[in-house]
């Protein structure tokens, strides 16, 4: 066995992140640990493993954060409503790692000051209403919230209306105000597997699907196939009549039978209906399907865990209950919000957020908790949806918000553990516990499920102290202990003098534009900014009214893996769930930009622009909001702004 991988000195780039170079790792390499999934958890899986000095790779189906890490409400909290279910342990693990995720990624995790309105009549709040808020907010407290430097307190209603100008002043008596965190759950993701490849040596690479596991003569799980998607969704031409194209696909694989293993795996066990999130159904070419040997393997696949179980327990073990929410974006003119607000929903028991986008004009709500036994690979967002939003917000504002209003939606599902005894429908998922799990099977493939954004840390820890349990001997004790409590992120080193006004000057670039860059790419500012270069105008928005520049779409081809408009204009920025209209009417020009990059011709990144806008209006269309929302068309006027 070759030697593990020695530990990386912090900022120095000692691995690769890019695309082909990693395929070919993949296909020719050796790993102590495969990690299946490149949602949060996978993510924190192989920084963690890596950092211990593991030998890493990570795969994933679609892009990284495609599943559930992108659909998320983008707190990092410990989540008040769980001091409500008695989970106290949750609380204070997700708080604590709340503290540890403010440390080690200050560029993308930020303070967020949250209200809760108190309403009542004649000017009294319920008693019973506010005592139970004032109880649940000083065990939050004392949970460890306080660690973010600033305790709850009680708010007057003008201090409330001075946050969130429409709330219906007939009701509103007062307010709570308290502290937690926000992250771009995609980017998150994106900057841990980043640090995991580039600081620490894993492999990882999108786009690439496990559809077998590879076993040795005594039955034990020592790899997997892997098949090598197709890379951009494209709308059928007299040309390519399938639609799904993989001219331009993955580098293909040198080895596509892969290195002959001591271990001897036979013939991998196949899911039986693989499907790819990038809109694209058709299957990969036989050559792109190769073997990847690692002594461990690890299923990080969120909501599709038991299908990879499936695969080696040959038997599908119905352990999880998907529960989907929904989130909408919507003007900040039509909901003026400069912080974060907790709603009650008229009779549920439960409350939903509104949340400020920090770089521009819009605010979120969300979200919905429903079971869903739909399509794991389609949790759309439905009408019903909308309105069950839109009706809660317009429970406690004077202006009315209405489905026109709705700029840009999306959907998730969270891999919730089924409730012990199987598959109920009949509980509450908001009800289910946001606890994780770490499992080995006989075969000894690593199962982690469950959890949240938040934890995702604890639960990489706890996955890869299993996975060095089952090691044994051939991990080396010195690569036992975990480092992420303390490990820094890509872009956090640094970043200190980036956050000072002169440093905006000094790249010639108003002080917001600035430090919102600084705030997607931490320490790596320069090096974006630097491929403007002589190019002004890769200064200008990538998508009108947002604030991600042109030469954002540059450096997502170049440094962060992106291979496709939905990479780019879904995940690395976040245009097509703010502004979806108006990213649908941008994408044919993104897709010119990045056509030199990805080297397609200007036919390919036209069709794949067409079926990228048509995917983006679809999902409008089934939420009931047609082509687009009356206020986008009304913002996208020259002149105006929302
Ligand atoms: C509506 C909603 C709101 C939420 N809000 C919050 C919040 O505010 N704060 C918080 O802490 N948590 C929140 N959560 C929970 C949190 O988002 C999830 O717990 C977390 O994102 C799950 O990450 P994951 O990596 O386990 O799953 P995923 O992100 O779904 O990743 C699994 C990945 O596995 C890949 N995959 C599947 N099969 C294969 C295969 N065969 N081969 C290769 N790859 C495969 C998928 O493509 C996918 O990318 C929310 C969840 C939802 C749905």
């Amino acid at each position: 066995m070759p030697p593990a991988v020695p530990d990386s000195a912090p900022g120095v780039a000692r691995g690769t992140f890019n695309r082909g170079e990693a395929m070919k790792r993949l296909v020719d390499d050796e790993f102590d640990v495969l990690v299946i999934g490149g949602g949060i958890t996978g993510a924190g899986v192989a920084l963690d493993a890596a950092s211990r000095g593991l030998r890493t790779a990570l795969v994933e189906r679609s892009d990284f954060a495609t599943g559930t890490s992108s659909k998320s409400s983008k707190m990092v909290h410990g989540g008040i409503r769980y001091l409500q279910q008695r989970d106290f342990r949750l609380v204070y693990e997700s708080l604590h790692e709340r503290q540890r995720l403010l440390e080690n990624a200050p560029h993308l995790v930020s303070p967020l000051p949250f209200l809760i309105p108190l309403f009542g009549r004649n000017g009294v709040v319920q008693k019973n209403v506010a005592r139970a808020y004032s109880v649940a907010l000083w065990l939050y407290d004392v949970t460890g919230g306080w660690r973010i430097g600033k305790r709850h307190r009680r708010v007057g209603a003008a201090e409330a209306l001075s946050h969130l100008p429409t709330l219906r002043t007939d009701r509103l008596v007062a307010g709570f105000w308290y502290y937690d965190a926000w992250a771009d759950d995609a980017r998150l993701t994106l900057s841990i597997v980043r640090t995991a490849a580039l600081d620490h040596g894993a492999v990882a690479v999108n786009y690439t699907e496990v559809d077998g596991l590879l076993r040795d003569s005594s039955g034990r799980v020592r790899g997997a196939r892997v098949r090598a998607l197709p890379l951009a969704a494209t709308v059928p031409s007299p040309t390519n009549p399938t639609g799904p194209s993989s001219s331009t696909g993955p580098t293909s694989p040198t080895n596509p039978t892969g290195p002959s293993s001591s271990t001897g795996p036979t013939s991998p066990t196949s899911l039986t209906s693989p499907t790819s999130q990038t809109g694209s159904s058709s299957p990969a070419s036989p050559t792109g399907a190769f073997e990847v040997r690692a002594r461990v393997v690890v299923n990080a696949t969120g909501v599709w865990a038991d299908d990879v179980r499936a695969l080696d327990e040959e038997r599908h073990p119905h352990s999880l209950r998907p529960a989907k929410g929904i989130h909408v974006t919507v003007p900040r003119s039509k909901l003026p919000a400069d912080i974060a607000a907790v709603i009650p929903v008229p009779k549920d028991r439960r409350s939903i957020f509104v949340v400020p986008w920090a770089d521009g004009e819009d605010v979120y709500i969300g979200t919905t908790d429903t079971a869903w036994d739909g399509p794991l690979d389609d949790p759309a967002c439905l009408p019903e949806d909308v309105d069950y939003l839109i009706g809660a917000v317009n429970g406690s504002v004077s202006d009315p918000l209405s489905r026109d209003d709705v700029t840009g939606l999306w959907a998730g599902l969270r891999p919730l553990l089924a409730p012990s005894g199987g598959h109920h429908l009949s509980e509450r998922t908001a009800d289910l516990s946001r606890r994780h799990s770490v499992r080995s099977s006989a075969g000894g493939l690593v199962t982690v499920t469950g959890g949240k954004l938040t934890t995702y840390r604890r639960m990489a820890e706890d996955t890869v102290d299993e996975v060095v349990r089952l090691l044994g001997s051939a991990a080396p004790s010195g690569l036992r202990r975990c480092r992420t409590p303390r490990l820094r992120l890509r872009g956090a080193e640094g970043l200190a003098a980036l956050l000072e006004p002169r440093a905006a000057r000094a790249h010639g670039l108003d002080e917001d534009v600035f430090s919102a860059l600084v705030r997607r790419h931490g320490s790596e500012t320069p090096a974006v900014l630097e491929l403007a270069s002589g190019r002004p105008d890769l200064l200008q928005p990538l998508v009108p009214g947002l604030a991600q520049l042109r030469v954002e779409a540059i450096w997502a081809a170049r440094e962060e893996m992106a291979v496709t408009l939905d990479d780019v204009l879904s995940r690395r920025t976040r245009s097509s769930i703010r502004r979806a209209a108006a990213t649908g009417e941008a994408a044919g020009d993104v897709a010119e930009l990045l056509a030199g990059e990805w080297g397609r011709s200007s036919t390919e990144v036209a069709s794949e622009a067409k079926a990228f806008a048509e995917q983006v209006l679809g999902e409008l269309d089934r939420a009931g909001l047609g082509a687009g929302s009356s206020a986008e068309r009304r913002s996208a006027q020259p002149g105006r702004t929302t």
